[in-house]
């Protein structure tokens, strides 16, 4: 089988090398430089974009900021899975509240924002404190305002006022602030008939609105069935097939849905050396019409994202059940380029196999670590 991704990064590479043994090709599309090329090397291959959508068997995505007329003709070939529409959701803060709703799984209170009369409404419907979103191209916290304050209200309006004059079609979704007590996320897939299959849900660490720790665990049966209803909630509403992230604010045991990601996602990277099959493989399991593989927890396992780093001390790599996994991408401040899965026995020794490593790590750099 070969596979076109729409996106040429870290998730295409990822999904590269998980399909090589089972014979899956993946190529990648470079939606920016509009070129397709190899998603490990980068090189280009001699395809547009039309050719390379001619050639392969299937057509899938590795985020969700993908040009509507690139996912329009990907549409009209009958070749792209999850669907086009997921991805719009998953790329739009509004098609994506509006998804929520329809599934009838919880979330935070929302409202559209376009004017100043509007933030008033929303205040009076959502109150204050708020967080207030870019309904496009936001992702890792990009494109966000804090509202605390009445009196805050005319400097947040201004500024977000030139932020909606800079890009046409964008609008700001105003959100409750929600005072959880941690963020968790349940990645799993669904296949072409429809079956489900989901990891242990993921405990999430963010600094500055990037994830920086992600922790499988089991063992908490109402966290991870709540979890596990919404998600089939929200595949069956969008009839998906492939991998499904969704991430959850808890509250108290109580989940909120925070937003989806119709894709492979950053806090599934533990799966590589924690699950019986990795989400890569499954993703691709699902889209290529093969049966979904176990996704059940191996051993403890944990996730460090290298952000802004482009090494880390050998002594990382000798550490018994560590894995580090590069992307191959050039140095930028805050920049994923690589991450780290760290497994263990069990949970005391993953915590002090994350506390070994974290001495070699600079605190500055990887701030969620215990140490
Ligand atoms: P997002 O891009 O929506 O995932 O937001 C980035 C981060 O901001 C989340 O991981 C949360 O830590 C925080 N955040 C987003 N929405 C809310 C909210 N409604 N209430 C409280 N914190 C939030």
């Amino acid at each position: 089988m070969k596979v076109l991704v729409l996106g040429a990064g870290q998730l295409a590479r990822m999904m590269a090398l998980a399909g090589a043994p089972l014979n899956i090709e993946v190529i990648a599309y470079d939606v920016g430089s509009k070129s397709v090329v190899h998603p490990l090397t980068q090189q280009s291959y001699d395809h547009t974009l039309a050719s390379a959508i001619e050639d392969v068997d299937v057509i899938t995505a590795e985020f969700e900021h993908i040009p509507h007329d690139v996912l329009d003709v990907c549409e009209a070939s009958g070749k792209f899975l999850p669907t086009t529409d997921a991805i719009k959701a998953g790329g739009d803060r509004r098609l994506e509240k509006a998804l929520l709703d329809r599934a009838g799984v919880a979330n935070a209170k929302y409202r559209l924002v376009g004017s100043r009369q509007d933030l008033d409404e929303a205040i009076r419907h959502v109150g204050l404190p708020m967080v207030l979103k870019s309904a496009l191209g936001g992702y890792d916290g990009k494109g966000q305002w804090r509202l605390k304050t009445q009196d805050q209200a005319n400097a947040v309006w201004e500024e977000m006022a030139a932020f909606l004059a800079e890009t046409e079609g964008q609008a700001i979704v105003a959100e409750e602030f929600v005072p959880f007590n941690r963020e968790v996320s349940l990645i799993g897939a669904r296949d072409k008939k429809g079956n489900v299959s989901v990891y242990p849900i993921t405990e999430n660490v963010h600094v500055d609105g990037v994830l920086n720790l992600s922790t499988a665990v089991e063992g908490n049966q109402s966290v991870q069935q709540q979890a596990s209803e919404m998600f089939s909630a929200i595949a069956d509403a969008l009839g998906y097939v492939g991998v499904l992230a969704i991430e959850f604010f808890d509250i108290d045991g109580k989940l909120l849905v925070n937003e989806i990601a119709p894709r492979v996602h950053n806090s599934g990277h533990w799966t590589q050396q924690g699950a019986d099959t990795c989400q890569f493989e499954n993703h691709l399991r699902a889209v290529c019409g093969l049966p979904l593989g176990n996704t059940n927890l191996l051993r403890p396992t944990a996730m460090i994202n290298i952000l802004g780093e482009d090494s880390v001390d050998n002594a990382v790599l000798k550490q018994t059940g560590a894995h580090v996994h590069w992307y191959g991408k050039e140095r930028r401040a805050g920049r994923k380029m690589g991450h780290i899965n760290v497994c263990a026995e069990n949970t005391e020794q993953l915590t002090l196999s994350l506390k070994t490593i974290a001495a070699y790590l600079d605190e500055s750099a990887f701030p969620a670590l215990p140490r």
